[in-house]
């Protein structure tokens, strides 16, 4: 083992926003990290939904290295490279119907800010230039640029930057443990997508550009999952009014909820697909916005040109990671495997966990599991926020040497409280 590396309060602290001297994590193996003084810790929120296919594969180091042996980088204004070509053409193959078109970046964020942008050129180029504005859900999280804040319903993480945010309409999450408009399923005429419709009668679809949503909640709802006809009716109401509807699958997609994507469950065809986290497993920043064929045919038509691109989008050596990633996932049956072990996650959770007297909830799919935390099972009532319950079995999980990943705000975006475990 490497000497520890010494951590004066100086060297953490000048790591900017970082809150407290945590362990230093040394070395990662299949599912388990190890940290410089040799504690081994059970990654079981795959790095925070990002880990798809394990740490430390040698066969995605391998192919980052000779990749970067050979072009690391090249401007992507004077030429294109074969990795960003293949990893295309696959990531094509395996979308829904619909999308036949790629546009790569960095992290889920910069992809999303993409959409929300790209549909709004769509409605440009198509002679529709006051369509704009997203509709989104309230506990939900898409990003942290200024745009993708705006369409994020995450109290905590809007509440300091609310006056620079666009002011755009939220619909209520579509979570039955705690049903917003107080009915029980399936004797609701499922109102929270119909709430939609609500929004943009009373907004006026001629300002809308579409509706974004991540299939299966994450960070600011653990594990929220629709009931059936839930994405049917948003699919129908987005194309009724002439939306386009977005799946953010920076945490479904690739496999992590038993399906190559998370709409999958619905059976739905959105417009526009995101990819981030899983794509490369973590080795390497990279991201992808997956784009229908009738957008791209707009673009076509009118000569147009999508006026939004980074510097690194589509490197050689991040879609080298992902190629690999790509392949071990199908090699390996990773999807397959998230679909049974997740049936078996789920049975052992609800078994273990459900009789405890703060468990109020177990939801999710596959290998994404949510659960949250109450203070009264019966009356649903949260933990007062101020006592981070979340925060509290978070630290004693660790000094299990188990990783969860806690969230708050789950019920109006300051109550509430879960944590997710995820691979
Ligand atoms: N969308 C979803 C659903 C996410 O969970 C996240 C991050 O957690 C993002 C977008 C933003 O991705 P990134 O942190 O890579 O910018």
């Amino acid at each position: 083992m490497k000497s520890k590396p010494e951590i004066t309060e100086e060297t953490w602290r000048s790591n900017f926003g970082q809150f407290a001297p945590l362990p230093v994590c040394d070395h990662g193996k299949g599912v388990y990290l190890y940290d410089s003084e040799g504690k081994k810790y059970i990654d079981f929120s795959g790095g925070a939904m990002v880990v798809n296919i394990g740490h430390g594969d040698e066969r995605v180091a391998k192919a980052m290295q000779e990749q970067a042996s050979k072009l690391a980088y090249h401007n992507r204004f004077d030429l294109l490279n074969e990795p960003s070509l293949e990893l295309a053409a696959r990531l094509i193959a395996l979308a829904p119907e619909p999308l036949t078109r790629i546009k790569f970046a960095n992290s889920g964020t910069e992809a999303t800010e993409a959409a929300i942008k790209l549909a709004h050129q769509y409605y440009l180029e198509k002679g529709n230039p006051e369509k704009f504005m997203v509709v989104s859900r309230w506990q939900s999280y898409h990003g942290t640029s200024l745009g993708t804040l705006s369409v994020s319903g995450h109290t905590l993480r809007r509440e300091k930057f609310g006056s620079m945010l666009f002011d755009w309409p939220k619909i209520p999450p579509p979570l039955c443990y705690r049903c917003h408009f107080g009915k029980s399923y399936p004797n609701c005429d499922i109102d929270c997508a119909r709430a939609l419709e609500n929004v943009v009668r009373q907004t006026g679809s001629r300002y809308i550009s579409c509706f974004i949503a991540e299939p299966i909640g994450g960070a600011a709802s653990g594990g929220m999952t629709p009931v059936p006809e839930y994405y049917p009716i948003i699919r129908e109401i987005c194309s009724k009014y002439d939306m386009l509807f977005i799946s953010d699958e920076v945490i479904n997609g690739l496999g992590r909820t038993g399906k190559w994507f998370g709409i999958q469950h619905w059976d739905v065809s959105p417009d526009m697909i995101i990819l981030a986290k899983g794509l490369s497993s973590g080795y390497t920043p990279i991201s992808a916005l997956l784009i229908s064929d009738d957008i791209s045919r707009v673009f076509e038509e009118k000569n147009a040109r999508f006026a939004h691109g980074h510097t690194l989008a589509g490197n050689p050596v991040s879609c080298a990671a992902a190629l690999t990633v790509l392949d071990i996932i199908r090699k390996d049956r990773l999807v397959e495997r998230s679909e049974s072990l997740g049936a078996y996650l789920h049975q052992k959770a609800k078994d273990a966990l459900l009789k405890h007297s703060i468990v109020g909830d177990i939801r999710g799919k596959g290998l994404l599991l949510g659960v949250e935390l109450v203070k009264d099972k019966q009356t649903k009532e949260p933990f007062d926020p101020t006592l981070g319950i979340e925060a509290l079995v978070h630290q004693k999980a660790m000094q299990k040497g188990c990783l969860i990943y806690p969230g708050t705000g789950t019920v109006d975006g300051v109550g509430g409280a879960h944590f997710l475990v995820a691979r």
